[in-house]
């Protein structure tokens, strides 16, 4: 049987270290790291986000604060509000909470907020570090899944890796994540042929698509290591991945579960980039 890399035991433990780190901060700097996120309209789906998001800041010590602005905002006010934070010293990080609703530019108001106060890492300035190699803030999501090999010592140096799903907020960034740790990486997507070829000889399989229990036993190698990333729910209320763990456990290195691997590591990457903002605001004091 595969080995089940646990998301999890990682996101607590990666929260634990936040927290720490949380406490060394206010003693050296006299204050503590602020998230600001806006939550435009009323989405449901974003609603449990934003609460998740709050409650992860609250157990952490990190300050939190939740802009709740009614769809009926223009622009203009929206953009006007989002300006006050970024000119808000006390504030250091802000997250735009997405889909905003179709009335608005998301890409122009984005564009609002500063690298070192972006927490999703997805603003132009951050996407062009990633692929400079620099210093930025970086998608949780796909940082997530880098923290769960560390851990694990899953080293993607020299390895071939295959991503699958090329979304700006997953599979692009991991392609250029696992780049930068000289992982030989193929980024496949609904175009890719012969995609169970390219699966079968990877050493690392990330799946990113949104298609549930899509990877197979016939798609893998029985060295294989793979993280799935995706999350589906089911017609019968229940989650799946997009890959078909019963099917995979006994046939593969390791594996990630879902729910219980990529998914919780997302908002413990979020809390690590807020923290990370407060260093970079605070790095010439
Ligand atoms: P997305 O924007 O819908 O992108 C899906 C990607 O998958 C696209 O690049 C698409 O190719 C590709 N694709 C679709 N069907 C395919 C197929 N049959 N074979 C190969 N590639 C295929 O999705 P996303 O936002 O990246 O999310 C992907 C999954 O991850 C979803 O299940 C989502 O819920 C989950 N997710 C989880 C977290 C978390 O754990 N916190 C965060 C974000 C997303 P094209 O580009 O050619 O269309």
């Amino acid at each position: 049987m595969g080995m089940i890399i646990d998301g999890k035991l990682v996101s607590a433990s990666i929260k634990d270290e936040v927290k720490q780190r949380v406490v060394e901060l206010e003693e050296k700097y006299g204050s503590k790291p602020k998230l600001v996120v806006f939550y435009v309209g009323e989405d449901k789906a974003s609603a449990i986000y934003v609460n998740n998001k709050e409650k992860a800041c609250n157990q952490l010590g990190i300050l939190s604060e939740v802009v709740r602005l009614s769809e009926e905002i223009s622009e203009e006010d929206l953009i006007k509000a989002v300006n006050e934070k970024v000119d808000d010293d006390s504030v250091n990080g802000i997250l735009v909470q997405l889909p905003l609703p179709k009335k608005f530019d998301e890409k122009k108001i984005l564009s609002l907020i500063p690298w070192y106060k972006d927490v999703d890492g997805l603003t132009e300035k951050n996407v062009a570090r990633l692929v400079l190699n620099e210093e930025g803030i970086f998608p949780c999501t796909p940082m997530g899944v880098v923290d769960l090999m560390k851990y694990y010592n899953i080293d993607p140096c020299g390895k071939n890796v295959v991503v699958v799903g090329r979304s700006i907020l997953v599979g692009k960034p991991l392609m250029m994540l696992l780049t930068n740790l000289n992982a030989t990486v193929t980024l496949c997507h609904s175009r890719t042929q012969h995609l169970d070829e390219i699966t079968r000889r990877a050493d690392i399989i990330v799946m990113a698509i949104g298609k549930p229990r899509f990877l197979t036993q016939n798609m893998v190698n029985k060295d294989s290591v793979i993280f799935d990333v995706g999350i589906n729910r089911l017609d019968d209320g229940k989650i799946c991945g997009d890959c078909d763990f019963e099917n995979l456990i006994d046939n593969v290195q390791a594996i990630t579960k879902v729910p219980g691997g990529c998914g919780p590591m997302t908002i413990a990457e979020l809390m690590k980039n807020t923290v990370k903002c407060f260093e970079i605001q605070h790095k010439d004091e």
